[in-house]
């Protein structure tokens, strides 16, 4: 019972989508024999040093000793169980450990199924709390360009309104507010006029406005940007102002990718929800969290509904809890904040010659983030084939050709990655 490549790659052609993608696609698809620290190893052989870390995921690298016996341990006792009722050492664990991690005065978690369903619950927690309050009028939510917060109806709704396709879905997406994204880079010197149009923008529309949604300091899939901490104190201080909720999306930022074990912790702010996902398993089983402040549950409790209306049937799955506990004791134990640094170090150093490149419009990194903006998008169908050619996995988007390698890269590894990029941009 085991499927030769062809047969894999036949079946996968006829009947399997990607992401983002058309079945009619001719771009080429590649098989996964098995994954084993930083390499992905194809049916046909050829290994590849991962620099895409399973889009932000899987930080500890692929098959890891201490993560499978993890999953084996709870395997050996309970794989799944309902939430509604009933409650399990892992998840309680967990919940712990994030409460304890995360930024000050988040109390109170939702663990969720991904992503995406974990902004869901952000957005409904937002707008719950102000109908509590009396003020349901409160119910839009101030998002930025350049945003990215998944791919269901809420989330896409408060994504950046080109980039996510917002035409596409004229009349069935809610209609949301959007700031200009933030324009004063990580490093750059600030100045007032940067935080100007979100002021007009909560001053104009506050009294309609249940939370603004960002992610911090790093926009991810909507951009790749880096901006400066300074805008993100801004905004805290402004929705406190205006009250209006902030809610913060760590899920690509969350456990250390930036250089910080969460990127609010640049700017020294805390949100009053926060989202989590992609590494919170170390790229291993599906699973989001929602964490709130006691004020916003307590609140939200003692509202009409009387309780939070949201529950997913596999919510805290005690394999993708117990999974998550072990990934979150590995990260802490090691020297991450130093691992992330050599990574900023070798992904500067490695991508600098990008720059002289006529086809490149800008080279940038922020922790374990590499990101090489191109004047024009990448033709996918010839630069992953030559990414492949010279062992490295890439999967560009558009103009940026990016990388969030696992954290267990070796220096000789990241040169690999970063020498390949070179050579194949410079060809492309
Ligand atoms: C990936 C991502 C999401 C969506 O998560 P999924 O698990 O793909 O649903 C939301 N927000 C940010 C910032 C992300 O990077």
């Amino acid at each position: 019972m085991s499927l030769s490549q062809e047969q894999i790659l036949e079946i996968d052609k006829n009947h399997i989508w990607h992401p983002y993608s058309s079945i009619n696609s001719t771009q080429e698809l590649y098989a996964v024999e098995s994954c084993s620290g930083v390499s992905i190893r194809l049916k046909d052989g050829r290994e590849l040093i991962d620099g895409m870390a399973s889009w932000w995921s899987m930080i500890h690298g692929y098959n890891h000793p201490e993560l499978n016996q993890a999953i084996h341990r709870q395997l050996e006792s309970t794989a799944h169980v309902m939430f509604g009722g009933l409650t399990h050492e892992p998840a309680a664990q967990l919940a712990q450990t994030l409460v304890e991690i995360s930024p000050r005065d988040l109390e109170q978690v939702f663990f969720c199924d991904s992503g995406s369903v974990a902004v869901e619950v952000a957005l409904k927690m937002a707008v719950q709390y102000w109908h509590a309050k009396g003020l349901p009028q409160k119910h839009k939510i101030l998002s930025l360009r350049s945003g990215y917060h998944g791919d269901t109806f809420g989330a896409m709704s408060v994504c950046d309104p080109e980039t996510g396709m917002h035409q596409l879905f004229n009349g069935v997406l809610a209609e949301q507010l959007f700031s200009e994204a933030p324009g004063c880079k990580f490093d750059q010197p600030w100045d007032d006029r940067y935080i100007q149009d979100i002021q007009q923008q909560l001053e104009q529309h506050h009294q309609q406005l249940a939370a603004v949604i960002l992610e911090p300091i790093v926009q991810g899939a909507g951009g790749m940007r880096f901006y400066s901490p300074e805008y993100l104190r801004r905004v805290k201080q402004l929705c406190a102002h205006f009250d209006v909720l902030l809610i913060a999306d760590e899920i690509a930022t969350g456990f250390g990718r930036a250089g910080k074990l969460f990127a609010c912790e640049f700017a020294d702010i805390s949100p009053d929800i926060l989202c989590l996902g992609k590494a919170l398993t170390g790229g291993y089983l599906t699973l989001a969290a929602t964490l709130c402040t006691n004020a916003v549950a307590e609140t939200i409790c003692a509202g009409e509904a009387g309780c939070f209306m949201h529950g997913p049937t596999f919510m805290a799955n005690p394999l993708a809890c117990a999974v998550a506990n072990k990934s979150i004791e590995l990260l802490l134990k090691s020297p991450w904040q130093e691992k992330i640094r050599d990574i900023e170090k070798g992904l500067r150093g490695g991508l600098a010659p990008c720059s002289e490149l006529q086809s490149v419009a800008d080279v940038r990194c922020l922790g374990a983030i590499g990101v090489v903006e191109m004047k024009e998008p990448v033709d996918m169908a010839r630069i992953t084939p030559a990414f492949v050619q010279q062992g490295v996995w890439v999967r560009p988007f558009g103009t940026r050709v990016y990388v969030m390698p696992p954290y267990c890269i070796t220096t000789e590894q990241l040169t690999t990655l970063t020498d390949a990029i070179f050579q194949v941009l410079s060809h492309h």
